[in-house]
C-alpha cells in the first residue's frame, strides 16, 4: 500500500511531470547509444550518469524487491534477447542482431516514474522487428483504454487481445503497477484480464503500465542471479513501459520520447 493512497496532489503530479520528462530524455539516449560493440555496463553507465547530472536518484539502484536476497546492482535493467526483464549490468557484448530491453526509473524530487522500451542492435531479423513493433502498439492499446471510470481489468483485457491477435503471448507472471511514491505501489496492473475487473481507475492515479511478450512459449524462468528472467524455450520478449496520468479525459504519457 502507498503512504498516502492512490491519487496524486496536482503538486506531486507536476514533479512527477517534470521527472517523467527527464526519463523520456534519458532512455531517448541510451536508445541512441545502443550499437554493435557496446556492452550493457556501458549502458548501465551512461544511465546513472545522466540520472545523476540531473540531480535526481537512479530509482532501481540498490533496490530490494520483496523476497530478494540482495539488493538489485544497476541503474538500468538490460535485458537481451531471451532475457526478459531485470537483467543485470555486465561485460556482455551487444551484437548486431540482437534485441535488448532497457527500463529504469528515477527519484525527482522524492517521486519515482518507470518507463522502458525495447531497442533493436544494429539489423535484426523481421521477427523480432515484428515483436518490438507489437509490444510497442500493444503499449499503445492499454494506455487508451487507461481512462477514469474504466478498470484495471479493462487495460488487461486490451493488452492480452492485441497480443494474441498478433501472434504473441504476455507472460502473465510480470505486469504494470501504481507508481510515484514508491517505484512499485499499488494495484497491480496484470497484462492480461476480464473486462470490468478489478479496480476502477480515477484522475489522478498515475500507473506504470509495461506489457511483457514472448514470441514462444509464455512460461518464464529466474536465473541464479535473484533477478533476470528468460523464457524457458529461450526464444525472445520484449517490453515496453510508460508512466501514464488518469485524467478526466485521456491519459497523460508523462514519459512520452521524443
Ligand atoms: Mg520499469
Ligand atoms: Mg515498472
Amino acid at each position: 500500500m502507498t503512504k498516502k493512497g492512490f491519487i496524486k496532489t496536482e503538486e506531486e503530479i507536476a514533479i512527477i511531470r517534470e521527472g517523467g520528462k527527464r526519463l523520456a530524455f534519458i532512455l531517448s539516449a541510451l536508445r541512441d547509444a545502443i550499437k554493435p560493440g557496446v556492452t550493457t555496463r556501458e549502458l548501465d553507465q551512461l544511465a546513472e550518469k545522466l540520472i545523476r547530472e540531473g540531480g535526481d536518484i537512479p530509482a532501481f539502484l540498490n533496490y530490494t524487491p520483496e523476497g530478494a536476497r540482495t539488493p538489485y546492482p544497476s541503474s538500468l535493467c538490460v535485458s537481451v534477447n531471451d532475457e526478459i526483464v531485470h537483467g543485470i549490468a555486465s561485460d556482455r557484448v551487444l551484437l548486431e542482431g540482437d534485441i535488448i530491453g532497457i527500463d529504469t526509473g528515477i527519484q525527482h524530487k522524492g517521486l519515482f516514474t518507470d518507463s522502458a522500451l525495447t531497442v533493436p542492435v544494429g539489423k535484426i531479423d523481421d521477427a523480432a522487428k515484428k515483436l518490438i513493433k507489437v509490444t510497442d502498439e500493444a503499449l499503445a492499446v492499454g494506455i487508451s483504454v487507461a481512462r477514469a471510470g474504466n478498470t484495471v481489468g479493462d487495460i488487461g483485457y486490451a493488452i492480452e487481445k492485441y497480443v494474441k491477435e498478433h501472434g504473441f503471448v504476455i507472460v502473465e507472471e510480470l505486469g504494470g503497477h501504481g507508481v510515484g511514491y514508491h517505484q512499485h505501489e499499488d494495484p497491480h496492473i496484470a497484462n492480461y484480464g476480464d473486462r470490468g475487473q478489478g479496480m476502477k481507475l480515477k484522475p489522478g492515479m498515475v500507473l506504470a503500465l509495461e506489457p511483457i511478450v514472448n514470441e514462444g512459449t509464455r512460461y518464464i524462468k529466474l536465473m541464479p542471479d535473484d533477478y533476470t528472467f528468460v523464457t524457458r524455450d529461450h526464444k525472445r520478449s520484449a517490453h515496453f513501459e510508460h508512466t501514464i496520468l488518469i485524467t478526466d479525459g485521456a491519459p497523460e504519457i508523462l514519459t512520452l520520447r521524443q
